[in-house]
């Protein structure tokens, strides 16, 4: 799982070794990796990266002349520092001053591309506001009308940017609401107790440096674990007590994934 605390540590621990700095080589040996970038991605070579940004769960490195070079991890993609593995699913970029960065992804649905100031621009007007500092009025805003499922609302990035199952489970737990619930049914005191929870775990994850759950596929830039997996409270915890009553957490089938949940204090 890679969501806004994740890829916030991957740009915080990579940002020092590549900004101010040129891309001198990328050598892509899984073309997975860059099959959905618009423009081929050697244009990007010889460029300055000026500043690594962050926008929900992309990640972009501003480039000095033409275009930028985009990075989604989805489910599984790593940026490394320095890795020297040899993984063949990766592409690996080279910076002035001799600093590698190693994307590499064992699923290959991890995303390389360059795109143009105007695709940037299309991205940030796409998302919605980032959920670290999400006020209550925006989202109460964005989930009016919504008959579908609160949780698939919240995990929709154009209503929230940055979260995914794990901390969407997580905020839900916190604010005492079902994931089940139409998303446009929330009370103002509801609906402000959600916003509240989701800063709180955004905020508390990102200061333990993310989340590695069991499936152990992410990893900083420095390719160490995040802690934050030993304070959630329902997600993957399923059968153990709910932290807040004692009950033990349920978990549900939506689809492809799972919800986590106390039935009896998420109402
Ligand atoms: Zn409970």
């Amino acid at each position: 799982m890679t969501e806004r605390p994740e890829v916030e540590t991957v740009r915080l621990g990579l940002a020092p070794h590549i900004e101010g700095r040129r891309l001198t080589r990328l050598e892509v040996l899984d073309e997975r990796l860059v099959a959905r970038s618009p423009l081929p991605v050697d244009t990007l070579v010889g460029s300055e990266v000026l500043a690594l940004g962050r926008r929900g769960k992309w990640l972009f490195a501003k480039m000095r002349h033409g275009p930028h070079l985009v990075l989604h991890l989805r489910m599984s993609g790593r940026l490394l520092l320095d890795d020297g593995g040899d993984d063949p699913r990766r592409a690996v970029l080279e910076f002035e001053g001799g600093a590698r960065v190693d994307f590499v992804d064992r699923r290959r649905f991890g995303e390389l591309l360059s795109w143009t100031d105007t695709d940037l621009e299309l991205l940030d007007d796409r998302l919605g506001p980032e959920a670290d500092t999400i006020r209550v009025a925006e989202l109460r805003k964005r989930l009016a009308g919504r008959r579908g499922m609160l949780k698939a609302a919240l995990c929709n990035q154009q209503v929230v940017a940055g979260i995914g199952n794990m901390y969407a489970d997580e905020a839900l737990w916190r604010a005492g609401l079902a994931w089940d619930r139409p998303a446009g049914s929330l009370g103002p005191d509801e609906s402000r107790r959600l916003a509240s929870a989701i800063r709180h775990v955004m905020g508390r994850a990102l200061d333990a440096g993310g989340t590695s759950t069991r499936d152990g596929l992410y990893v900083n830039a420095s390719g160490d674990p995040g802690w934050f997996a030993v304070r959630l409270a329902v997600y993957q915890r399923e059968d153990e007590p709910c932290p807040r009553c004692g009950a033990p957490v349920r978990r549900a089938k939506t689809g492809a994934s799972s919800a986590y949940f106390c039935a009896s204090c998420q109402t």
